[in-house]
């Protein structure tokens, strides 16, 4: 069974290239999700904020998609991994350079 969510998607661009959240309280991210309906960007389940979930359950926007590393989305509803190919195009802002990496 498909993804029905992905399919009323269009492109999107970022609000902001690193979390929105994080960034407001100056805290740092491992890597970032990008929502598919809004354009929020939060940061993913590794990163302490966890802010791209907190969206989810904030606003119930089902579809988010790796903003960085890869190109895969998410859909937090059907709980499945998507694929580049059945996700709107990508954006065409980068994101910023992630400010946590576990080895620095
Ligand atoms: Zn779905
Ligand atoms: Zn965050
Ligand atoms: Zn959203």
């Amino acid at each position: 069974m498909g993804c029905e969510h992905v399919k009323s998607l269009k492109q999107v661009e970022p609000r902001t290239t690193g979390c929105e959240e994080c960034l407001r309280i100056g805290q740092r991210w491992v890597s970032l999700r990008l929502c598919q309906s809004c354009g929020h960007v939060g940061c993913c389940d590794s990163s302490p904020g966890r802010h791209a979930t907190a969206h989810f359950h904030q606003t119930r926007h089902p579809v988010m998609r790796a903003f960085g590393e890869g190109d895969w989305g998410w859909c937090y509803v059907d709980e499945r991994t998507l694929a580049a190919d059945e996700l709107p195009p990508p954006p065409s802002a980068s994101p910023q350079e992630g400010v946590y990496s576990p080895s620095s």
